[in-house]
């Protein structure tokens, strides 16, 4: 990085400071919400334009501002408590360098106080604080944690999936995944994360919890990407990650827990088979949403169908589909792929799912 950068580092630290200002803030926190987006616009954009103007720009620059305002206004807004309290002792300047989505939080539900963005140090020298900012904090650590119904297993794909994460990008996590040019900016941030999590992540964790009604959902991430699935030398590391989160999710009471698509491979753990042979006493069920694709299969096929014919690979989806036929008196005649007529490679004796 060279003194261009640094500059430009500087300023754009300077200019976040004063968009986290009390005017600035007060005008954003109060206004109709389409004024809102054009606050923040500007005041967010203020930055990237000065230091534009001034000839300080750098690709550096401009890709850590933008991470650091999208990381900041996504911790702020997760609903959890990310910064450990260690951390705050440890350096006691930093609570009014980095809020907190309690703190945060406050501002949404008490609307006159903690207006500041990002650094609460403004409301502090305004006295705007909240005055419940700090127990909010340490009762939010102290909550219980919630107990859900179910849990989805889920893994990265490919390097720009990790987009997809809560913490990522809500407009690219809205679509299904692809790769977009823009995202070559984001390169090296995808690539240190990425780093991070291989390497300081043995264990599986929530990445996302959902609540439809009376029923609680969680999604928890193995931090592997799809190539680790594929290397005989990482089949033991993540086999032992997911019979962790079986049996501590067994514990806690889950009633299902739903394997992802690599998660449940059959040269990995036979679709799962492998954790409830070694565990017999478990009470959680564990599924791989294999009986919901052999359904959507099932219900494509007309009404009064006599006879289907099978192609392709014998799979354990395949499987449950001829089954089901089968047991509706309908004809599976199959192929090999070699053309010829295959009668056996159906093992329709026991359950499939
Ligand atoms: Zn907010």
């Amino acid at each position: 990085m060279n003194w261009k950068n640094i500059c430009s580092l500087s300023y754009l630290f300077l200019l976040v400071c004063a968009t986290n200002s009390k005017p600035w803030v007060l005008i954003v926190a109060v206004v109709h919400p389409f004024a809102e987006h054009i606050g923040y616009t500007l005041i967010l954009g203020l930055p990237l334009i000065t230091t534009f103007m001034c000839g300080t720009v750098s690709v550096v620059s401009i890709a850590l501002y933008l991470t650091y305002i999208d990381f900041m206004n996504n911790m702020g807004h997760c609903n959890f408590e990310l910064i450990p309290k260690f951390l705050f002792s440890l350096l006691p300047p930093l609570k009014f360098l980095c809020y907190t989505p309690s703190f945060h939080s406050l501002h949404h539900t008490q609307f006159r106080t903690n207006y500041s963005l990002f650094m609460p140090m403004y409301d502090y020298i305004y006295g705007t604080t909240d005055e419940c900012s700090d127990s909010l904090y340490e009762t939010s650590l102290e909550k219980e944690e919630e107990k859900p119904d179910a849990i989805h297993l889920t893994h990265l794909t490919s390097l720009d999936s990790i987009y997809h994460l809560r913490l990522g990008f809500a407009s690219l996590s809205s679509h299904p995944l692809s790769s977009r040019c823009y995202l070559f900016l984001m390169k090296p941030f995808a690539l240190i994360l990425s780093f991070i999590l291989r390497s300081f992540s043995f264990q599986t964790f929530v990445v996302e919890r959902n609540r439809f009604r009376d029923l609680t959902l969680h999604s928890h991430l193995l931090p592997k990407f799809s190539s680790h699935y594929m290397s005989h030398q990482q089949k033991e590391c993540i086999n032992k990650m997911i019979e962790a989160a079986i049996l501590e999710a067994d514990k806690k009471g889950v009633k299902v827990m739903s394997l992802g698509l690599l998660n449940q491979g059959e040269e990995l753990n036979g679709y799962g088979e492998m954790y409830v042979r070694r565990h017999p006493k478990l009470k959680i069920r564990i599924v791989d949403g294999g009986s919901l694709a052999a359904e959507v299969v099932l219900h494509s096929i007309p009404v009064g169908t006599k006879e289907v014919l099978f192609r392709g690979q014998i799979t354990k989806v395949a499987r449950a589909i001829v089954f089901s036929l089968c047991q509706n008196a309908i004809k599976v005649p199959s192929f090999s792929t070699n053309g010829e007529s295959e009668t056996k490679g159906f093992n329709l004796d026991g359950p499939f799912l």
